[in-house]
């Protein structure tokens, strides 16, 4: 955005109401007239509001780049759930990987009783090395599907190609693209084209930007809705295993006002962590809380250190129903 002053006028006082107002500026001069450029760290004002600016003279604006999420879906109904401004924060609990039918059963049993929302699992696994499990596929969403039915849980579960997209909606109540898929847009069409809400998984080293512009493409190509999720980007420590970006929550929720999730087993990579992050989240803002569950984390076939045992939930989900209050 670009603010142009009248001429003759003092800029570098208006300059000053600029900043007063939260905008990170930078002064252009040219043919003896200055304006200021606004950066994209800048709080968010209105037009209006900087037209009353004495000395202010026009305000030149790009188009969003997102305009669809601009004005979309504040909340996202999937399954017997909903999510988002203004609702209960909700829980999505489940293993990292679905490892086989009695064992999603247990865990769903163990969640619902415990006050979870959603059961996550993966059924096809993306991972960091191709040899590793890559999840019991078609079948597992089929285990998923009864475990979840059977206890009042609705399904989250990713679809990682275009070709799987119909199978696991048929499945699903909310479609999950994964933080190495959040780049793909062939998928992001096809999983938006079967009509299920997106939760759409930040890339692990995407912009603000880029993901809400994916998102964009989600509502574009018919998704009825998209909840963010922040997982951690890369950052320089080893000490978590990724970076729990929390700025971003409240910059979702609180700025753009889009349904917003922080997945803190994939940000932290440690259950130790997950409590107090818990807290932090929602006090960012957070719509919702990604865990990971196992009730054997030592013998879980994949992530098993950043898994909770599912008593561990339990003050998860009451500080979720206060709303973050201890
Ligand atoms: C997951 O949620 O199962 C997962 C693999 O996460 P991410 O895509 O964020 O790495
Ligand atoms: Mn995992």
């Amino acid at each position: 955005m670009i603010v142009t002053l009248k001429a003759g006028v003092h800029a570098q006082a208006i300059g000053q109401r600029l900043v007063a107002l939260g905008l990170w500026v930078e002064r252009l001069e040219g043919d003896g007239r200055v304006c200021f450029q606004v950066g994209p760290s800048s709080r968010r004002v209105s037009r209006e509001s900087l037209l009353s600016v004495d000395g202010v003279e026009a305000v030149l604006s790009s188009r969003s780049a997102h305009p669809l999420v601009d004005a979309g879906p504040r909340t996202v109904r999937a399954g017997g759930h909903e999510l988002g401004v203004g609702c209960e924060v909700l829980i999505l609990a489940g293993p990292c990987a679905v490892e086989s039918e009695e064992q999603i059963e247990r865990l769903a049993a163990a969640l619902a009783a415990r006050g979870a929302s959603f059961l996550r699992g993966g059924a096809f696994k993306p991972r960091t090395s191709p040899y590793a499990f890559q999840g019991h596929g078609a079948e597992a969403l089929a285990w998923m599907r009864r475990a979840a039915d059977a206890h009042g849980l609705s399904v989250v579960t990713e679809v990682m190609s275009e070709l799987d997209a119909e199978v696991v909606a048929e499945h699903a109540d909310l479609l999950q693209i994964g933080s190495r898929n959040m780049h793909n847009p062939k998928l992001l069409e096809r999983a938006s084209k079967t009509g299920r809400p997106i939760l759409l998984k930040r890339g692990m080293a995407a912009t603000i930007e880029e993901w809400l512009s994916a998102g964009e493409y989600c509502l574009l190509h018919g998704a009825p809705g998209v909840v963010f999720c922040e997982r951690g980007v890369r950052g320089f420590d080893p000490s978590t295993r990724n970076l729990l970006d929390l700025a971003a929550v409240a910059l979702l929720a609180e700025v753009h006002h889009v349904p917003v999730v922080a997945d803190l087993s994939h940000a932290v990579g440690r259950r130790d962590l997950i409590p107090p992050l818990a807290r932090a989240a929602i006090a960012a803002g957070a719509h919702g809380l990604v865990v990971e569950v196992h009730d054997d984390p030592g013998a879980a076939l994949s992530d098993g250190p950043q898994a909770l045992h599912p008593d561990e939930l339990t003050p998860l989900v009451r500080l979720a129903k206060t709303g973050g209050q201890r």
